[in-house]
């Protein structure tokens, strides 16, 4: 089986990739990725050399390189992480991601329709989402797999489009598809521009935590292998034509996670107890911004059998000790563009 994974290079892409590349050794994993400020492919190092895994640097705009990949590879199976991911680049630059999230899609879509000529028998088009499509909810309630979408940021709103032409080309063409909604990730190779490991990096170099707004957004975080797992499990044991959400059954509120990590991380660099609280900034709310998000995630549980396999304090543990053993990681993707990215966000805040 010929499977494309696109966005591999990634943060949740890198996980996939690398799960897929060593369980299943007779598979050919080819990983398709523009590298972006968010690819990187010292995420891989340890499976770069491996047979059955292939890198291929393209950028999914491209319909013309795109059709002619699928032609000569004939991809069985496509599972679609390739993105733009980033709330706040996306209100900076919403066309970045009409382009990549939606019109990315499409081609990939059309490339895979094309290839196999409606002949769908065996083919699977996977594609990976968010829960952020459903927009936000009050302080009670959770998001199902029937919450009607209705995104307030470009992020969202590209990534809802998208989910629907995915839908679309299962209703229109019989395209066989599967979709999967998750909530946030956190774990080893997150690019630190998102909460987690921004705060990690912050906390070891005694720098400001910019915290939104009043520091009450809620949201649910799943340690990022357990998200690669439910993939795998999707891939092979989701029925065609199903949406599954993926939640880590674990809410908190943005002030309270950043205590915790504070002090988990004070205790693994021997600092005084508080010393990192203190860092904590509260810095202007970022637009639109949704109070709360929360996964009912039953469905994956019920059918599939899947539930996350560490506890939020395991995954934060490990997730701090990754980050302060691969610093020279940190100090290479926080080198260049994202210094001058950060100092762009930050400057009137
Ligand atoms: P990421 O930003 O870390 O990785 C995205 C990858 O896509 C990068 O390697 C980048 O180089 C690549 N890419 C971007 N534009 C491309 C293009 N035009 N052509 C080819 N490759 C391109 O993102 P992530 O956090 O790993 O998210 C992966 C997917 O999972 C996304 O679709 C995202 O919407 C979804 N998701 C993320 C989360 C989360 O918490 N991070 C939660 C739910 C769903």
């Amino acid at each position: 089986m010929n499977i494309l994974i696109t966005g591999g290079a990634g943060f949740i892409g890198s996980h996939v990739v690398r799960l897929f590349v060593n369980k299943y050794p007779h598979y050919n994993i080819y990983n398709l990725d523009l590298l972006t400020y968010a690819g990187n492919l010292e995420n891989l190092k340890d499976i770069e050399e491996r047979e059955n895994y292939t890198f291929i640097k393209e950028d999914i705009n491209d319909s013309i390189r795109i059709n002619s990949l699928f032609e000569k590879y004939k991809f069985d199976a496509v599972i679609h992480l390739a993105a733009e991911s980033h709330v706040d680049r996306s209100i900076t630059d919403p066309l970045a991601f009409v382009r990549t999230n939606i019109m990315g899609t499409v081609n990939l879509l059309n490339a895979f329709k094309e290839v196999w000529k409606d002949d769908f028998k065996g083919k699977k088009f996977y594609h990976i989402s968010t829960d952020e499509v459903y927009g936000t909810l009050g302080t009670t309630g959770f998001f199902t797999e029937t919450t009607p979408y209705d995104p307030n940021s470009p992020y969202s709103a590209s990534k809802a489009s998208s989910d629907h032409f995915v839908r679309a080309y299962g209703e229109t063409y019989g395209l066989p598809y599967v979709i999967t909604n998750c909530s946030n990730n956190y774990g080893p190779y997150q690019f630190p521009e998102k909460l987690i490991p921004l705060f990690i990096n912050n906390i070891i170099k005694n720098k400001p935590l910019p915290l939104y707004g009043d520091g009450k957004y809620t949201r649910d975080w799943l340690y990022v292998i357990d998200h690669a797992i439910a993939i795998d499990l999707v891939f092979h044991k989701g029925e065609i034509k199903e949406t599954y959400n993926i939640g880590g059954f674990n809410e908190w509120q943005n002030i309270d996670l950043v205590k915790v990590l504070c002090k988990l991380t004070d205790e693994k660099l021997n600092r005084p107890e508080g010393s990192s609280e203190q860092l904590i900034t509260y810095v202007k709310d970022r637009p639109g911004h949704d109070k709360r998000y929360a996964i009912d995630a039953s469905k994956i549980n019920e059918k599939l059998g899947w539930k996350p396999s560490v506890t939020f304090e395991e995954g934060l543990s490990k997730t701090i000790d990754w980050y302060l053993d691969n610093q020279q990681w940190l100090d290479h993707v926080t080198s260049g563009q994202y210094q001058k990215y950060y100092e762009e966000m930050y400057k009137n805040r």
